[in-house]
């Protein structure tokens, strides 16, 4: 099987948008079926012709803010059993949040090589503000904007080299 990638995170830090953009049109539509809700969606990515699955793990809950944070907890720890690289998406305009650090303790404790993407920097004046998400203790802080797709090339190296 291919390797896994998964995407963790708050309700709206941009993990769907950063799935789509790297999965395009490769998204998986199996077993998908209308009116059903489904709490992951994999799809595939390709990166320097290697291959590998990829999980987001907020799914297609119809009101993503209507995640309780249990639910976010649970899916990371599917996340830490099934994936071999975890990806934790923050948004990096908005301050540092408990459920955050919780995230990320949780996932760090997990032992599987994970990497910090701070979203929603869309221009590198912002860049600056993605340093403050160190303090979570992430070695891998990669600045991202998953809607303009600068950063990402920068991620994908930096995941794949680990798989
Ligand atoms: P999810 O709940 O984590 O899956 O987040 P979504 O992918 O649904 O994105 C939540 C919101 O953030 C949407 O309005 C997106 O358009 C927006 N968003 C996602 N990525 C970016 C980005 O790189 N920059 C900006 N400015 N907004 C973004
Ligand atoms: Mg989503």
């Amino acid at each position: 099987a291919l390797p896994l990638i998964a995407v963790c995170g708050r309700p709206n830090v941009g993990k769907s948008t950063l799935f789509n953009r790297l999965t395009g049109s490769r998204r998986s539509i199996v077993g998908d079926e209308p009116g059903i809700t489904r709490d992951r969606i994999y799809g595939e990515i390709e990166w320097q012709n290697v291959k590998a699955r990829l999980v987001d793990t907020g799914g297609v809950v119809p009101d993503d803010e209507a995640l309780i944070p249990s639910e976010i907890f649970r899916q990371a720890q599917v996340a830490l059993q099934e994936a071999d690289a975890i990806v934790m998406v923050v948004d990096g305009r908005t301050e540092l949040a408990s459920p955050d650090m919780e995230l990320a303790r949780l996932l760090m404790k997990g032992g599987k090589p994970t990497f910090l993407a701070v979203n929603k920097m869309d221009s590198e004046s912002m860049y600056a503000a993605a340093e403050n998400f160190r303090r979570l203790g992430f070695k891998n802080v990669l600045p991202i904007s998953a809607e303009h797709g600068s950063g990402i090339g920068d991620l994908l190296d930096e995941v794949f080299a680990v798989l």
